[in-house]
């Protein structure tokens, strides 16, 4: 569903991304974790069409992003980490915009946009100018922008950020329920409790090259460590020299 073929992304001369390979099948939500500057956004960005990379190929549902951007689009929800809107558009006028711009019918919008308001819980607040939105308000209008059209796959950037715990309980639920219906998630996050909680599998990314790929079990077990403490095991990773692997 998702796939980085020896991808590789550098900003001059320096990498950002190191020769990558990557493979995420249907269904699966996968959480890229890493310390600052690890090349965590650069990843994100070269997935959702914003970056290009330097060598290699990204994939969506089998579109090459720099080939076929439009196919890859059309399968994809994006999330960034700060949420972009247009402040004299209500919530509504913008989730009609994100309809149009797919080409949705309209009574197929009406029901889509009708479903997203009760998911999000945005009847308060939805017929007000984005201008006037809290953080976690536009968090919540651009995670339903995103889902609106039912994407293949969506990415998410520190999704959680800005988020209260009862919207990110709502959005934990969504996950859960998409991901079982065959969405497939790419996140990046700080939160190792977020990770272990919904994470199919973890990469953990340092200095631009992926450190450990697995489940959070063989994280354990790959590390051989006394303690199961995911945050001593994750520091205990990303401190280590580069030969740690
Ligand atoms: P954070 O957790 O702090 O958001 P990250 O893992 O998302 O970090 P990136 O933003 O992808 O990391 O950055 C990876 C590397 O690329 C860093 O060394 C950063 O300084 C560099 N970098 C990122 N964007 C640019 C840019 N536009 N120009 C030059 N270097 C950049």
């Amino acid at each position: 569903m998702i796939e980085f073929d020896h991808v590789t992304r550098t900003y001059g001369p320096k990498p950002a991304v190191t020769d990558l390979s990557l493979s995420i099948p249907r269904g699966e939500l996968f959480a890229l974790l890493g310390p600052n500057g690890a090349g965590k956004t650069t990843t994100i960005k070269m997935l959702v069409g914003l970056l290009r990379p330097s060598r290699g190929a990204v994939r969506i549902c089998g579109y090459d992003l720099t080939k076929e951007a439009r196919s890859a689009h059309l399968h994809t929800g994006y999330v960034p980490d700060e949420p972009t809107l247009y402040d004299k558009l209500t919530g509504r006028e913008f989730l009609w915009f994100i309809a149009d711009m797919f080409g949705m019918p309209r009574h197929m919008a009406t029901q889509k946009i009708g479903r997203e308001i009760e998911h999000f819980e945005l009847a308060e607040f939805c017929d007000d100018l984005t201008e006037s939105y809290s953080l976690g308000m536009k968090q919540r209008l651009v995670f339903a922008a995103a889902l609106l059209h039912d994407p293949d796959v969506l990415v998410l950037d520190e999704p959680m950020v800005g988020l209260d715990p009862r919207s990110v309980r709502i959005v934990k639920d969504l996950l859960r329920t998409r991901t079982q219906e065959g969405m497939t998630v790419f996140m990046s996050t700080h939160t190792l409790a977020m990770a272990e909680e919904m994470a199919d599998r973890v990469g953990i990314m340092v200095r631009g090259q992926l450190r450990f790929l697995g489940t959070i079990a063989e994280l354990r077990d790959h590390m051989a460590l006394e303690t199961t403490n995911l945050e001593n095991l994750y520091l205990e990773l990303t401190t280590a020299g580069p030969d740690a692997s």
